[in-house]
Formats: C-alpha cells, structure tokens, sequence
C-alpha cells in the first residue's frame, strides 16, 4: 500500500472495532469478508466495500476473506468470478488462502436447515409462489399463515428430503422459516429459506436442485467462516434481525452485523442490473469500456489503484445515504497523476504553423522538463523546425477581447522554445476554413524567455511537423447526463433516457513529439494543458500506441468547493 496514503480518518465501523478490541471481545480478533456475487463486474461502490473489509481487518491484524456469494446458479458465471478475483487484486488486496463459495457450505446449510425443522422452526409450505406472497401481507397489513404451516416434523423432514431428491416440479414446495406472519418486519413474515430450481451450479453442477435463498445462506456463512463484524450496506439494516433469528436458533458463532451506507455518484449508474443493460445492449463495448464506472472500466481507462482507495478513504463511512461529486473522484486521479505522470507535448486537433524566419531544412533539439512536481524525472530533449502544429483552439483570425493566444499580430511563447508572432493565414478557397497560420520567430528567445523581459500572455504546446508522431487519442465524458437536483442519488427517471450520445469522441489525427511511438501499454502522461492519459492496454499494437483520457486538468472540484465557500 502506497505509503503516503494518510493516517486514516475515524469512522463509526472503525470505533466498533476499537471498543470490541479493548473489551477483548471475539478474543481480540477481527475476522471480515467481501461477498460479491458473481452475477457482474466489481464496480466503484464494491470498491469502498472492499476497502472497509480489507482495509479495516489489515489495520486491526485481522483477516479478510474474499467469498463468493454464489447461491442462485442461474445468473452466476465463471466470468465474473475470474473479474472480480483480478480487480480486488489489482486495487492492492490480498485473500491470501482464503478464498471461499457460499456454495462449498451447502451440505452445511443443509444440514442447519434440517435442524430448524427437528426444532419445529421451519416448515415446507405447498402454497403457489403468488398465494404466498398475498399471504405475506404489506406494511399496513398483517400476514396470513399458510395452511401447511402446522405439518408435522416428520412429515416436514420428509417433504424436505424429496425436494432435496428432485421429486418435485420448481414452485411447488418452498421451505420457510416459522417466525410470525404478524411481524411488523416483513422479513420475519416465515421467509423462504430454500426453494427448487433445476439448474446447473458453476461449482457443485448438477448436486442440488434445492438451493439457500440469500438471506438464509448469508449470515450462515459469515458463521462458518468465524466472522467477527458483518460488514454490509444499509438496505439490509431491516434483514439484520432476521440474521440474528437464525445463528440464533442454530446456536452457533453469531457475528455482528454492521450496516453503512452504499456510494452513490453523480452521472453514474451503480447497479450490476443496469449495468449488464449497458453491455448487453451495445451501449458501451464491455464491462471494461473506459467510461463504465466499473473497476476493469476505470482501470482501462488508466485510473490508478491508489487514487480509488484514497477516494474511498476520503468519502468515509456513514449510516447516512449520500451522493458524492464525480469530480471528486476525478480530484483524487488527477492529484495522484500529478505526482506520477511524465509531461508530454501532444496536439489533439492540429493546426499547422509555418515559421517564415527559420531555415528550411534545419530542425534542432530542445531541452523540456519531465515533471515540474518532481526534478528527479529529468528532462528530454524535443525536435523544432520550421513546420509545427499546434491546437487548433490556440488560434482564431478574429478573437474576442480577452482571447490571449494566437491571432494575427500577437506575440505567444511556444513551451520550451521561442516566441512567435502571427503574420498571415491561408485559407482554404472553396471552405475558407483556415488550412495554415504563417508566423515569425524571434531566435534571441530560445527556451521560451525574452533577453529583454518582454512579456507574452499565453504559453502554447506545439509539435515539429516532420518528426510528429501520428495516433489515435480517445476522449470519454460521462456516460450519463446530469440528474436534475430533486432526482440526485435516486435515479427515479428511467436512466437509459440520461444516456449521452457523445460520450466518446475518437480523435485520428492526433500529433504527439516523436518519444511516444514508444509509449508502453499501461504507461500514462500528461499532455501538457489537454490532460492525462493512458495507453490502452488492450487496442494499443506495438509502436501504435492508442490513448485514452484518463480525465482533464480542469479541476472542477476545486471550483465546487470554492463556490460552496462562498
Ligand atoms: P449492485 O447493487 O451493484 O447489484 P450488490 O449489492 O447486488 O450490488 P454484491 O455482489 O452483493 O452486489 O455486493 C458485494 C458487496 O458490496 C456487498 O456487501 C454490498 O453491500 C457491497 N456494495 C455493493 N454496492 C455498493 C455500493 N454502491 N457502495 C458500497 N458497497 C456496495
Ligand atoms: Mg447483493
């Protein structure tokens, strides 16, 4: 772990902890797990519970488990197990040996189950999945027992065991906990613990073709495995009771359970359902598309593991739900780029600039700083000759009054080079857009300053014509377009409508200074005042490099922030 991540900030998780370790509860260990199901890909949010479960046990000298919460084998795939084994790697966590299945625990829980109907605690009930839902009853409305809810232990184990045999159709016979259809907690309304389902099982195959419903495996697990603080999100706040039922009446290890609440962001979708929307409808090109917030995406597009866990260090732990600021994600990548990232010059959208005064043939070699943040990363030299380009957006024949870059009769520094000043355009005859800006140099200021102190208001980056090297540059905005205020972290609008159509622009002639026909996939640069950006590690073919932006230098959070102050 990156060690000048700071001391961490308290949180009410962390002082849960703190208290049980002086009172020596749990003989002073602290035993977490992360239990994704593998029906997706790992997104942002899954980061900030990867990092309270692995970061919280890491700094009390427990352990994390990493387990799989593999229990409905109808939308789980080896795919996701593989993506999401790789992305809690990446962002810097260990499982060490402890990688386990909900699915390894079913002769376990199967077993459980069978005890709760030996104590009269569960029963099999026989009603139609939707005559047990209208006898659930509603919030206002008490639930209806079912007529089956009195069957005989022997006749309950008996059913029990010829569901587990498959002499059953699916929907016919559920196993439900016997608990009080008149709970104010419809949770506790005999919630189903086992249902048929004749499906293949990515891990036990044809074994079961009765399988544990979420609520009844999970806390069984957290069980087994000796887990100390359940960590969870807050819409289970109303199951925890339910949780604490169970290890009850099996009288095994009872972990706590804890709930905080789940990122939301602004301009992001979290939620593998819609998610998988965006990938099987070609809305992006996979789960890893460089504008998914999900954690293959992010990472393709060149985010770094240590901005994700400083951002989801930075955002806390709350019991309060709350919506964080995109760009503050963005603030947390451009902070650490900063820090690692060599300065390059690359134009994006060129315009080509003849200087009349410099010789023609002759080009030389410029001294360029790496990293102004850090002297350590040295210095390379650039080409300049008589043909550059520079951006596009640098010049315009006519510009407003407080326009400082190009325009006819204006002196700019070019970054490490010279001043120049506009004499002339050429035009294109039939378009008249402008195909060409015609210049002067003034050679007594090599390196980018005047002898005589003479100022210049804009500083441009540039790149020497015959030694460009061409390539394709990717720009990502967001995927979604802005909530209005009153809809912010609920989404109630229907969220393929917020869909933004322009959400990727492919750039193909993209002029960059020659040393980045070298680039590595994976490596990431500044581009001196455009951004930074990642060579992708999947499109990019050795000596053609392909770039994505990582994100812009525009720190909109420092703006956010300054308005919030006032
Ligand atoms: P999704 O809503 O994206 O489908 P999920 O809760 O169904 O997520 P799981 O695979 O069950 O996905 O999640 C694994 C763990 O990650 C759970 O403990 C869950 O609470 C946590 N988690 C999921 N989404 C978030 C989030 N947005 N913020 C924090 N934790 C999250
Ligand atoms: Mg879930």
């Amino acid at each position: 772990m990156a060690s000048e991540e700071s001391k961490p900030a308290s949180n009410f998780i962390r002082n849960i902890i703190q208290e049980d370790q002086e009172a020596a509860k749990w003989d002073g260990k602290v035993q977490t797990r992360f239990p994704p199901e593998p029906n997706g890909y790992l997104h942002i949010g899954h980061a900030k519970s990867i990092c309270i479960n692995f970061g919280l046990a890491a700094e009390f000298k427990g352990k994390c488990n990493l387990r799989f919460d593999d229990t409905n084998p109808t939308k789980e795939e080896q795919e996701y197990v593989q993506s999401i084994k790789a992305d809690v790697r990446w962002l810097g966590f260990d499982w060490e040996d402890r990688e386990y299945y909900a699915s390894d625990y079913f002769d376990t829980l199967y077993e459980y189950a069978v005890h709760l109907i030996q104590e009269g605690k569960a029963y099999v009930d026989s009603l139609s999945a939707e005559a047990i839902r209208e006898y659930r009853g509603t919030l206002t409305a008490p639930g209806k027992e079912s007529p089956y809810r009195n069957r005989s232990t022997d006749e309950n184990l008996d059913l029990f065991d010829r569901m587990r045999k498959g002499e059953f159709e699916p929907g016919t016979h559920v196993l439900r906990a016997k608990i009080d259809m008149a709970s104010p907690n419809l949770n506790l309304r005999d919630p189903v613990l086992y249902r048929i389902l004749f499906a293949e099982h990515h891990r036990t195959g044809k074994k079961w073709c009765i399988y544990p419903t979420y609520d009844f495996a999970h806390g069984q697990c957290d069980s087994i495995e000796k887990v100390t603080h359940s960590i969870c999100t807050l819409e289970f706040e109303d199951h925890r009771p339910l949780y604490d039922w169970f290890l009850e009446a099996l009288r095994i290890h009872h972990p706590q359970q804890i709930e905080f609440a789940r990122l939301n962001l602004t301009r992001t979708v979290l939620s593998k359902r819609k998610l998988i929307q965006l990938v099987e409808e070609g809305y992006v090109t996979g789960w890893d598309d460089p504008r998914m917030p999900t954690l293959s995406g992010l990472r393709r597009r060149g985010y770094t593991p240590e901005a994700i866990r400083n951002f989801c260090e930075r955002i806390g732990v709350a019991r309060r739900d709350s919506t964080v600021d995109v760009a503050f994600l963005e603030y947390c990548v451009r902070e650490d780029l900063n820090r690692i990232s060599p300065r390059v010059m690359a134009v994006l959208r060129p315009l080509k600039v003849v200087i009349e005064n410099y010789p023609e043939q002759q080009a030389e070699m410029l001294e360029a700083v790496n990293n102004p943040e850090d002297p350590g990363m040295g210095t390379r030299q650039v080409p300049f000759s008589r043909e550059i380009y520079i951006e596009r957006d640098d010049f315009m024949e006519d510009p407003p009054k407080k326009y400082f870059r190009l325009s006819p009769g204006r002196e700019v520094r070019l970054r490490y080079a010279y001043f120049l000043t506009c004499v002339g355009v050429l035009k294109d005859k039939q378009t008249g857009e402008i195909v060409e800006v015609r210049c002067t140099y003034d050679p007594t200021t090599r390196g980018g300053d005047a002898p005589d102190c003479r100022k210049v208001k804009a500083t441009l980056h540039w790149v020497s014509a015959p030694h460009a090297f061409e390539a394709e540059v990717r720009l990502y905005d967001y995927l979604l377009n802005d909530l209005p205020e009153s809809e912010e972290g609920r989404d109630v609008s229907d969220f393929k409508s917020r869909i933004n159509p322009a959400s990727l622009s492919v750039l193909s002639t993209c002029k960059l200074e020659p040393g980045l026909s070298e680039a590595k996939p994976g490596s990431r640069y500044q581009f001196e005042r455009m951004g930074y950006f990642f060579v992708d590690p999947i499109d990019s073919k050795p000596g053609k490099p392909v770039f994505n932006r990582i994100v812009t230098l525009r720190d909109t959070w420092a703006k956010i922030q300054k308005q919030s102050q006032g």
